[in-house]
């Protein structure tokens, strides 16, 4: 069954998806005409307050649909849900300046310019579906448990053309994980937006609320977003794994880590922007912790990840690394914009990964990381704001007014839970994402 209504939508500097809606049988038409847009939306926070705008009441924008981005899904109880994600433009055409997916393209395109290299990547996202026993972590019963839902999954996800790698039974209390193969860095980013209000919209539909917010409780384990990369010649060559590389690592994959490790403080507010995101990225929840690049560590920033083929062409095809410090309060345009304008950075000054840590850093005395050059993750979103502000080489990926306008936003949404205990924060953040 088709539905009748089609919503044309963006994620904003919230990671919320937004939009209007329209007539199906429209779709063709507001593709080619654009469906009008306001400038102070970019300030409406998680929370739906609106926090200092620059622009009142005042402009108009245009939200192009993008129909590679269709979903038109079937979900469960015979609901239909039919949307596709767009870019904002300014009424002549130009890139708005908060248009999260255009700003993605932009530092794509100067990723490319640099590098004369394409980027791949992946989200793998955790998130709970609350109510359930709450145990039997990978276990077969706790899968069956939730395999009409799986299902439904699936199906519905086939409607935004997307095939899940894998449906996993997490590890903690009634969590689950989705991950999608690699794709283009924008596809990716797209896949995970669908991905995310896919989730949502098929557990509703079965009377059930998911949540993927980066923590439900200080004692339950955080949903990670984990961002997988690979890089490409721009005629399908790999070109991530050197056989010769430390830790494996070709030269730009190298440099395109360090880049992202010198900027993590400042990249961290827009990869974990929550007022609880902090509380995930610390030692021992298997998140990030630290600034450091690891090998077999699932709690290092960025961990290149194993491969299970034994072929030197298909182990460099399979070669990819991932970012651990993020989560789903994060645009996946804004997270990965920020990963890639830093990487960028990396390769343009030709930096280079320190070798792979390989042992738990939290038992390190302080000298030892000093030495070392390991530092842990800001302790809070004000902290990494304050790094994101400072930090001149990276603000240039960016439109120039961009980022005092997602400071602004992220300082709104922080004064709507400045008050509140951490277990409050848990609570609103759990139905916000
Ligand atoms: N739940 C962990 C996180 O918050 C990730 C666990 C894993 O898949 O390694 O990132
Ligand atoms: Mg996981």
């Amino acid at each position: 069954m088709d539905a009748a209504l089609t919503m044309a939508c963006t994620s904003d500097l919230a990671g919320m998806v937004r939009g209007k809606g329209f007539a199906t049988a429209d779709l063709e038409k507001k593709i080619a005409r654009g469906i009008g847009w306001t400038p102070t939306n970019a300030q409406i926070t998680c929370f739906d307050t609106i926090a200092e705008s620059p622009y009142g009441a005042l402009g108009d924008l245009v939200l192009w649909p993008d129909k590679e981005t269709l979903a038109q899904c079937s979900l469960p109880e015979g609901r239909t849900m039919s949307f596709l994600m767009g870019d904002i433009t300014e009424l002549d055409g130009t890139a708005w300046e908060c248009c999260t997916r255009s700003i993605l393209k932009r530092t794509l395109a100067r990723f490319n310019e640099v590098s004369g290299l394409e980027l791949r990547a992946t989200f793998e996202h955790e998130f709970m579906l609350p109510g359930g026993s709450g145990t039997r972590a990978f276990s077969l019963q706790g899968f069956n448990e939730v395999q009409p839902f799986a299902e439904a999954l699936l199906t519905a996800l086939e409607g935004a053309a997307i095939t899940p790698d894998s449906f996993l039974r997490e590890y903690g209390p009634d969590q689950f994980e989705v991950t999608l193969p690699p794709a283009s860095a924008l596809r990716a980013a797209d896949e995970a937006t669908l991905l995310r209000e896919i989730t949502r919209a098929t557990a509703n539909a079965m009377g059930q609320g998911a949540t993927f917010s980066p923590l439900t409780g200080s004692e339950v384990v955080g949903n990670g977003v984990h961002i997988h990369f690979s890089l490409w010649t721009t005629d399908g060559a790999p070109v991530t794994y050197d056989v010769s590389g430390q830790d494996g690592l070709s030269k730009p994959a190298s440099s395109f880590i360090a880049g992202i490790l010198r900027h993590l403080n400042a990249v961290s507010a827009l990869t974990a922007p929550s007022a609880i995101s902090a509380l995930r990225l610390v030692p021992h929840r298997w998140s990030a912790a630290y600034n450091n690049l690891g090998a077999q560590d699932r709690e290092a920033a960025i961990r290149i990840c194993p491969v299970s083929a034994r072929d030197p062409d298909a182990q460099a095809r399979q070669f990819n690394f991932e970012f651990r410090a993020a989560d789903a309060a994060a645009s996946p345009y804004l997270a990965l914009a920020a990963l890639v304008g830093a990487g960028t950075i990396g390769i343009e000054e030709g930096l280079q990964a320190d070798r792979a840590t390989e042992e738990d850093l939290s038992l390190l005395s302080k000298t030892d990381l000093e030495n070392r050059g390991l530092k842990r993750l800001p302790d809070s979103l004000e902290a990494a704001l304050k790094a994101f502000s400072a930090d001149k080489t990276l603000l240039e990926a960016f439109p120039e007014r961009f980022p005092d306008i997602y400071v602004a936003h992220k300082l709104g949404e922080l004064a709507h839970v400045a008050d509140r205990t951490d277990n409050e924060r848990f609570a609103e953040y759990q139905t916000t994402y």
